[in-house]
Order: structure tokens, then sequence, then C-alpha cells
């Protein structure tokens, strides 16, 4: 065969990822489980270099070998089906890639199973929905090394850029590259809340859903300037033809999720990695699709009615302005710090700065903010990017503004649990001594679970039940 590179699943995303490669010059041969979306893309899409098949075998053998397989299909058994129906047609070396939103631990198992029949296989997160798969998207691959040499190029040429410079590089082994794409996920479930919950304070101080799309478009000018914040304003600025009300106004508020948020949160729970404010967004949205719990609820709680009194409205306006921007840093920080941890724990080593850089463009989060995140990741080798010198000063500065927000947003009962839980965690992280000296005096009361001192080394117990006095206890192991 001459194809360069194959893409399997002709839905939006794989027919448009087809076209991105199809007009960078590469010979793209294309396949469709049921071949009628392969036939309309070809028929869509004469400019094209594609050669289309409608059996396996026809387009395995349309490919130049080691071939390059990228697999654009629904994730999870669809993707194993896929996987087996290649199989039987690959050689040895030949690279399979799996662009879908796949949970990395089946990325682990497959790449396992794939080396150990003597193919290679990539992981790759791809972020930018359909507009990105087609014009450029981030790319996020994960598996062997030597392998992301032979689909580098052409993955690097087709991804979105930013100065020049690709937003895709080898990520790590396995399942590396889909567990960075999961914590994508889980930044832009967060940046999404905290949108929210800035508009919802914007609108306590009598805003209109015109004003906050100004407000938001001037605040992309600056230092929050991001594809989310613009798209904010697109979505305020929409009047419903139906009513004449802003469309924000009529969409039912209850949020819909995928999984990858979820995920986020429970691998950040089962690392043990402190990331409340991206799992306070996800049980925000949680929250939000609990019509039973919110109908009770309505029914038997009263508070503020939720309107923010201040003397000075534009003066609030830029506080929620630093509050978001805050808010912002803090989710990247976790998930961040949950990179560099999962890093460590499964053995993928992954550059953290290179993660901020190639979400400089092309994907949902994309964003100004991330040029300095990885400039300051690559600079100093950064425990949490909150020690980084600029974010730092940026949030000190903030401080106050962020503080007033929460206290004004607390008091007039407008729920912000994304800006409230980060500005815990700012404060927690930050601080001297935490109130865990507490739980640890309660459970040695309780279960005998000892304790360490700030004075000697060791470990202690005092005899609760008994006469109160202290005893080191045995260690156990
Ligand atoms: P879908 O997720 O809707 O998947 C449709 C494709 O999967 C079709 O080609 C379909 O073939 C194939 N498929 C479904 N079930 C099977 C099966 N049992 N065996 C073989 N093939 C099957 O398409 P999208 O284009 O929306 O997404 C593709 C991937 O990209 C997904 O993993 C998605 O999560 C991911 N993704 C999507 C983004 C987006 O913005 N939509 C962004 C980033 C990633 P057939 O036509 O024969 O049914």
């Amino acid at each position: 065969g001459t194809a360069q590179i194959g893409v399997v699943g002709m839905a939006v995303m794989g027919s448009n990822l087809a076209r991105n490669f199809a007009s960078k010059g590469f010979k793209t041969a294309i396949f469709n489980r049921s071949y009628a979306k392969t036939a309309a893309v070809l028929e869509a899409h004469p400019e094209a270099e594609f050669v289309g098949s409608e059996s396996v075998e026809e387009f395995v053998d349309s490919l130049e070998k080691p071939r390059r397989i990228i697999m654009m299909v629904k994730a999870g058994p669809a993707t194993d089906a896929t996987i087996e129906t290649l199989i039987p047609f690959l050689d040895q070396g030949d690279i399979v890639i799996d662009g879908g939103n796949t949970y990395f631990p089946d990325t682990r198992r497959r790449e396992k199973m794939m080396a150990e029949k003597g193919f290679n296989f990539i992981g790759c997160g791809i972020s930018g929905g359909e507009e990105g798969a087609l014009k450029g998207p981030s790319m996020m691959p994960g598996g062997p090394k030597e392998s992301y040499a032979h689909v580098g190029p052409i993955l690097e040429k087709v991804s979105a850029h930013y100065d020049g410079e690709p937003c895709c590089t080898w990520i790590g082994t396995d399942g590396a590259g889909h567990f960075v794409k999961m914590v994508h996920n889980g930044i832009e479930y967060a940046d999404m809340q905290f949108i929210g919950e800035a508009y919802d304070l914007l609108k306590a101080v009598g805003v209109s859903a015109a004003e906050a799309a100004d407000i938001f478009a001037q605040w992309n000018t600056g230092d929050l300037d991001s594809y989310l914040i613009e798209i904010t304003s697109e979505v305020l600025r929409q009047v419903d033809a139906e009513t004449g009300k802003p469309l924000i106004d009529v969409i039912h508020d209850a949020a819909g999720m995928k999984g990858t948020g979820t995920w986020t949160v429970q691998e950040a729970l089962n690392l043990g990695v402190p990331a409340a404010a991206i799992a306070e967004s996800v049980f925000a949205r949680a929250a939000s699709s609990a019509a039973d719990l919110r109908k009770a609820a309505q029914g038997a709680l009263s508070g503020p009615d939720g309107t923010v009194q201040v003397d000075d409205k534009e003066a609030f306006i830029e506080d929620v302005r630093q509050a978001l921007w805050s808010a912002k840093v803090i989710a990247y920080a976790q998930g961040l710090h949950l990179i560099k941890v999962a890093g460590q724990e499964y053995g993928w080593d992954i550059d953290v700065a290179a993660c901020a850089r190639i979400w400089r463009a092309g994907c949902i989060i994309r964003a100004k903010l991330l040029d300095r995140i990885s400039n300051e990741y690559a600079a100093g080798n950064l425990e949490t990017l909150l020690e980084a010198p600029s974010i730092a000063q940026g949030l000190s500065d903030a401080n106050t503004s962020w503080r007033r927000v929460v206290a004004k947003a607390t008091e007039a009962g407008v729920p912000i649990p994304g800006f409230a839980s980060a500005l815990s965690y700012y404060d927690l992280v930050r601080a001297e001594r935490t109130n865990a000296a507490m739980t640890q005096g309660l459970r040695d009361f309780f279960g005998s679970h000892t304790y360490r001192r700030i004075d000697k080394e060791g470990t202690f117990h005092t005899n609760w039940s008994g006469d109160r006095t202290e005893s080191e206890a045995v260690d156990a192991h």
C-alpha cells in the first residue's frame, strides 16, 4: 500500500481528522465499520487524497509499512472490537493509535496486549472537538517511545501550533497520554464551573446577560485570555429566537457529563492528591442534575436571596475577575500536581511543562496563561505551580479581591463551591499548621492509631482510657 496514515471511524471526529491529514498532504486511508459513512466522506470531499476501503483487509493493505492506523471510534468496547478486527491483518512493528477518549487503564491493558503480539500501541488523547480535529487539535500521545519517532512528525504536523511549536509531544509510556487528556478534561470542568460562578456573581449585582457578554469579552483581552472565556461571551450574547430572552435564561440548568471529570477525581482520590476544586466542579454538575434533591431542598431551606449588595459595582466586577483568575490557577495547580504524582506512581516520568505547552492551542482549555505556566515549569522543578514566582505573586495580588468575592457571595447566598474550595486549598496548603493534629488526636483516642510529635522522633500513644500517660508505640513494621 501507499497511504501514509489510516483513520478508522468516520464519525465526526474521525472524518475531520482524516480531512486534516489529507489537507497537510498525507495520503490518507479511511475506513468505517459500516461503509455508508466512508462513502459519504469520499463523496463530500473529492478534494482530499483519500483511499476508501470497504473491508478491513483492504484498508490495512492500502497502507505503507510499518503501518500507522489511528482509531477514532466510540471509547470502550467499540475500541476493543476495532482492535480485534485489525489484528489479523497487521504485521510486526505496525502502529495502532487510539485517538478516542479512552479511560487510561484500558490503554495500559491494550498496550500490553499489543506489545505481546509485536505491535505498537499508542493511546493518544485528542482535544479540540470537531473543529480542532479538522484544523489542528492538541494531541497527547503515550506509548512506546520508539514508535513515536515514526508517527510523531505526522501528528505534530496536523496538530495545532502555538508560536510555531506543535501542540503535540510524546507524553510517556502506555496510558500516559490518555491520563493527561483525562486531567485536561478535569481542569476543563473546573474552568467552566468558575465561569458559571463568575456570571452568577455578575448577575447578583444586576449585570444583564448582554452586559456580561461585554465584560467577558473585555476580560478575554487580558490575563484571562482563553477559548472558554471567549465563547462565554458568545453564549451570553445569544438571544433566543422564540422568546426574545437571552438564550442562557432559557437553557435548562442541569449539566451533563460523560465521565472524564469523574475519572479525574477518582484518580485523585486513588493517588491521595488533593484536587478538591476539580472535585467540586464535578459535584456541582451532579447537584445541578439531582432534580429530586434540589426540589426537596428548595421546599425546606431558607436563606438570603442571592442579591449581592455593593457600593461600587465596577470594583466588585473587577474583584470577580481576580477571583476567577485565582480559582483558575488553583485548578491548573491541582491538575498538574495530579499529573506529576501519577507520572511517578505509574512510571511515566511526565514532563509537566510539556503538558502545559501542548495545551496552549488547539484544546478546549487553551489559554494565554498556559504559556506562562509552561515556562514556569520549564524553569524550575516545581512541586506545585503555586510556588512559581509569577504565579505566587499574581495570587498574592488578587488575594483580597478573591476573599471579598467569597465573603460577599457567602453572605448573599450565591453558591460558589468552586471559588470557595479553591480559596480553601490556597489557605490549606500555605498553612504552617493544619487541623490534622486534631484528627490525629481523635484517631489515637478512639482507635489507638498513634501520632507523631513535632518535637521528637517516634510514634506515640496516649493511654486515653486509663491514666492518660503517653508511651512510645512499637512500630507496627
Ligand atoms: P462516536 O464516539 O460517536 O463513535 C462513532 C464511531 O465508532 C463510528 O465510526 C462507529 O462505527 C464506531 N463504532 C461504534 N461502535 C462500534 C463497535 N462496536 N465496533 C466498531 N466500531 C464501532 O464518534 P465521535 O467522532 O464523536 O468520537 C470518536 C472518538 O473521539 C470517541 O472516542 C470520542 O470520545 C473521542 N473524542 C470526541 C470529541 C468530540 O468533541 N466529539 C473530542 C475528543 C475526542 P459505525 O458508523 O459503524 O457505527
